[in-house]
């Protein structure tokens, strides 16, 4: 049976967690307004590990004006240059200090330490320092229009802008909204998620420290439907970027239409991963599970269905639940762990209830769909097969160590059930055949396709989807485009 300790050894992450958590506007740490906290547990225990202020209406007032004076003030007045020294200053900072930021995100969303050490915090760091070197690369075009005027245009940031985190990869879908943001000249008020506020209180104060003017990066914890709703409608706000569920986005949107703030949406997905008969199905089954069974598939590009070709059906499955039987469930702080606890005991029940959703619409559970122990919000690795395409665990986001393993018979019969539901964000496709994989790539309804591989995402390439996956893209040059506006200038050469 796993153990997980009650009591974590004394660390600078720990010491962190002990003081208030109070909001951070305007460079200063401050209580909310109302006086008003909440408690942050521990996924793995259900233990408090934290007082958090509860910020209100009145809170993100003050950090919008705090941001937009920033943004009037030193930020986009600021040399591109030093903007780009400053993040890269942080980026530092925040290396010197991984240790102390990768333990303090695995005890706050329950992550394997071994997996926020591999990826988040490197992720993060890799984001901040790719933008930081855009910082003075972001440039207009001289468009020759007529032989008696200049015509050029330039990138002028947005404003102020609104990041509304969830609680999957605080630091990582944290950075990918603060990074491009900053790096353009904009300002930003962030709204971590309720559940996971720690890592971004931690890291604005490393930003401070690394010379980010006041007001720059401001963070208003509390209540989505409080903080994010006001921030959301907030008339100084210019540009919301969210990343969580289609419901809250949907809201997002149409907030976002009082004063036509920009909005960019990222919202899950339940993708498909494609395995044909012809694949090597030893690396795509291996992929297939950790496709799904990674962060415990609290992932928005989770490879939560698998399909199958027939042929190949039984084996994938066989070799899925082996997989799943033999992953190591336990504290997020034991390097060996390779599944942590699901984020909270809302999210537990929740799975656990598609669980028994499954097995009543005719789905067959060959492994796991347990809880395990009976402290912390872990449940075992889940493999469901003979599942019909029309069920609700292969239509709907279950964001659970839960996969769906669906038979397909030939190329057009997997692609109708790949592209068959709500979602478009990300998709996998196994073949040694070149021309099936091309054809599968060009049809699939995805942001992203990964060709026998499974999962990898990069800040330089386009992330995100459509439909009930989104809006607009993250990353890359389109992350720019996202926080910027061109201005066309044009000056009359003939007076
Ligand atoms: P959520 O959409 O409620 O929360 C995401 C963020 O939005 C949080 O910071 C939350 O405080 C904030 N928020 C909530 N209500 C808001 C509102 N009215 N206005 C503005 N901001 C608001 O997601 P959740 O309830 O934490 O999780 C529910 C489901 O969402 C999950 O089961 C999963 O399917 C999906 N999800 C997707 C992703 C992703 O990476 N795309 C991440 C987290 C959750």
């Amino acid at each position: 049976m796993m153990s997980v300790a009650y009591d974590f050894a004394h660390s600078p992450a720990t010491e962190f967690m002990a003081r208030p958590q109070h909001l951070l506007i305007d460079g200063r740490r401050v209580p909310s307004s109302s006086g008003r906290t909440f408690k942050s547990l521990n996924p793995a225990t259900g233990q408090i590990i934290a007082t958090i202020a509860e910020g209100g209406e009145a809170d993100v007032e003050i950090a919008v004006a705090a941001a937009r004076r920033a943004f009037e003030g030193p930020w986009r007045t600021m040399r591109a240059s030093e903007r780009g020294r400053i993040l890269m200053r942080w980026a530092e900072l925040l290396k010197l200090n991984a240790e102390e930021i990768i333990e303090l995100e695995s005890i706050d969303a329950g992550k394997p330490i071994a997996a926020t050490t591999r990826q988040d915090f490197p992720a993060a760091v890799d984001t901040l320092t790719y933008y930081a070197g855009w910082a003075d690369k972001i440039s207009g075009d001289v468009v020759p229009v007529r032989e008696d005027a200049l015509t050029y245009t330039v990138r002028e940031p947005v404003g102020v802008v609104a990041a509304i985190v969830p609680w999957n990869f605080p630091l990582m879908i944290g950075m990918w909204k603060l990074a491009p943001a900053l790096a353009c000249g904009c300002t930003i008020v962030m709204k971590p998620a309720e559940l996971t506020s720690l890592s971004a209180l931690r890291i604005a104060e490393f930003a401070l420290e690394a010379g980010l003017p006041a007001g720059v990066f401001n963070v208003v914890t509390g209540p989505g439907r409080v903080v994010g709703d006001a921030l959301v409608n907030h008339p100084d706000v210019d540009k919301v970027t969210f990343t969580g569920s289609p419901g809250v986005g949907r809201g997002i949107m149409k907030g976002a239409a009082s004063n036509f703030k920009r909005v960019s949406l990222e919202l899950g997905g339940k993708s498909a991963n494609v395995i044909f008969d012809d694949a090597d199905l030893e690396a795509a089954s291996k992929a297939a599970a950790s496709g799904i069974f990674f962060n415990a598939g609290q992932v928005c590009s989770a490879g939560s269905r698998v399909l199958v070709q027939e042929r190949a059906y039984d084996e994938v499955v066989e070799r899925l639940a082996a997989r799943a039987k033999s992953i190591r469930i336990g504290d997020p702080l034991d390097r060996n762990t390779a599944l942590g606890p699901v984020i909270s005991e809302k999210q537990m029940k929740s799975i656990l209830d598609y669980v028994e959703i499954g097995q009543k619409e005719g789905a067959r559970l060959v492994t796991g769909g347990e809880r395990v122990g009976d402290r912390g919000y872990f449940i075992s690795p889940t493999v469901f097969a003979d599942v019909a395409h029309e069920m609700r665990v292969s239509q709907e986001e279950i964001f659970g160590p839960v996969v769906s393993v669906i038979k397909f018979t030939d190329e057009a019969d997997a692609l109708r059930i790949a592209n068959g539901t709500a979602y478009s964000l990300a998709a996998g496709v196994w073949s040694r055949d070149i021309g099936k994989l091309q054809r599968f790539a060009k049809r699939a309804r995805a942001g992203t396709v990964w060709m026998n591989t499974y999962g990898y995402t990069d800040v330089r390439l386009p992330w995100g989807g459509e439909r009930d996956s989104g809006l607009g893209r993250e990353h890359g040059t389109a992350a720019l485009d996202n926080f910027t506006e061109p201005k066309a200038v044009w000056m009359n050469l003939a007076v």
